[in-house]
């Protein structure tokens, strides 16, 4: 080959790839940030799409369970990851809240991470031990105004979607119960079944199964229509609090300055892991919808975070959740 033809065909490769330095990528695992304890429905959303991510990249995802302080540990550890594309969170709607809820957060949500694309959404159930004695929303209410800061209500730390489906749900019916904070909603389970406390909010991904064995109780799911998975439990709206909506959407998410080419290859897997059949089939069984193939490109959750960081502070700040 002459030395034009070697300098066209090198060219040509470059072009093809993207950038040398990422041609080969993954060459080795990745790691995937869990910001939540095993067990939980973001462990479980993580788990499934990871598996699928990894038969797509041919290169392994291994989940790491990073907790604490409500997912700002786990966004901060990826916010300043090499961004190389060997490391990637995890997260739900909770990092749309972090910035109200957090008088001062360890990273710049919006500069610091690049979006991939989103993965799932779910709707939130409100639950109790199985003998706890109210059998609808409304009695629960009741219940709750009675017994007040005696009934305890288990969540995932301040930015958890269960911390704010409780500060919702408690504005929406003007009483307070004593919060009870863990690592993550696996851990809440565990101690709801077994009694130990009384209350908590958690996505369908989690309750679906505990619910139908009865091993805890349910009061209302919070989306605007009934889940097929649990046809006899009631909305919100149902239950008397129309403005108890919404859902628990998880994204993923890179470092910022992470390759064009890297968060593509990426982005290809996550494409394909929402339409894998293991996973469709699962997310089904949990009432839990996997993203659309627009709301899984980078630019899809872009705008879903914008809009839910805009959406959310003066929400959360009317429910005297605000850090100001
Ligand atoms: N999603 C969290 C978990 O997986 C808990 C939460 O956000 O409430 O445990």
């Amino acid at each position: 080959m002459t030395k034009f033809g070697a300098v066209a065909a090198t060219l040509a490769v470059l072009a093809s790839s993207g950038s040398a330095l990422s041609a080969n990528y993954p060459d080795h695992p990745i790691y995937m940030i869990v910001p939540f304890a095993a067990g939980g429905p973001t462990d479980t959303i993580a788990r499934l799409t990871a598996d699928a991510m990894s038969k797509n990249l041919g290169q392994q995802i291994v989940v790491e369970n990073a907790t604490g302080a409500g997912g700002t540990i786990a966004t901060r550890r990826v916010a300043s990851a090499d961004p190389d594309g060997y490391t990637i969170l995890i997260h739900h709607v909770g990092i749309s809240t972090a910035p109200a809820l957090y008088r001062k957060l360890p990273y710049d949500t919006l500069k610091d991470l690049r979006t991939i694309g989103m993965v799932s959404d779910a709707p939130m159930t409100v639950i109790a031990r199985s003998d706890l004695e109210p059998k609808t929303l409304q009695e629960l209410i009741a219940f709750i105004k009675e017994k007040g800061t005696d009934l305890t209500f288990g969540n995932a730390g301040l930015g958890a979607a269960s911390h704010l489906c409780g500060a919702l749900f408690q504005s929406a019916i003007q009483a307070k119960v004593t919060t009870v904070p863990y690592k993550g909603n696996g851990p809440v389970m565990t101690d709801l079944i077994g009694k130990q406390i009384d209350l908590s909010c958690d996505q369908s991904t989690n309750t679906v199964g505990p619910i139908k064995q009865k091993q805890v109780k349910a009061f209302n799911v919070t989306s605007k229509a009934r889940i097929e998975q649990l046809p006899d439990l009631p909305t919100s709206a149902e239950g008397g609090l129309p403005t108890f909506e919404f859902g628990v959407w998880h994204g993923l998410y890179a470092p910022s300055t992470t390759p064009d080419d890297v968060v593509k290859r990426l982005n290809e897997a996550l494409q394909a892991a929402i339409v894998d059949p293991t996973v469709t089939a699962r997310f089904k069984d949990m009432a839990t919808r996997a993203a659309t193939a627009e709301e899984a490109t980078p630019e899809g959750l872009r705008a879903k975070l914008e809009s839910e960081i805009n959406r959310w502070g003066p929400i959360l700040k009317a429910a005297g959740e605000f850090a100001d």
